[in-house]
């Protein structure tokens, strides 16, 4: 979806710190970091959100983004602390960009339960 920005940025149209990619998801810092460390990882193909993810091939779509997610995790050595995986979705789950996304938030001790 070209008027998708998630989808401008896995493309590579608009640029991101990108920390890590491969041809199914793309990991970036987020641009208003909650937390020292920020990163968002996408799927390169475009979902609006995790409700649309119900099928056999959202379902490999998400755990191949959920599977860089964790590499990631590993890659920036964030696996002794621990960290936070977040997949906000619709409106009352605070989705503001609609191409499925999860944050990677590490760095600090999170709060629970969240706002
Ligand atoms: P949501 O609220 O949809 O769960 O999260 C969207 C996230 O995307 C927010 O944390 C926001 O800071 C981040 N974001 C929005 N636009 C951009 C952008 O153009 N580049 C980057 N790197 N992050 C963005
Ligand atoms: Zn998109």
């Amino acid at each position: 979806m070209t008027d998708c920005i998630f989808c401008r940025i896995a493309s590579g149209e608009i640029p991101a710190t990108v920390v890590a990619r491969n041809k199914d998801a793309v990991a970036f810092r987020d641009l208003n970091p909650q937390a020292p460390t920020h990163v968002l990882v996408i799927p390169v193909k475009h979902y609006n959100s995790l409700i649309d993810t119900d099928s056999d091939e959202g379902a490999a779509t998400v755990a191949k983004t959920v599977r860089l997610a964790v590499q990631v995790a590993k890659q920036l050595g964030l696996e002794d602390g621990g960290y936070r995986l977040v997949l906000n979705t619709g409106r009352d789950g605070g989705q503001s960009v609609f191409h499925v996304h999860l944050h990677l938030l590490a760095g600090r001790r999170l709060a629970w339960p969240p706002g």
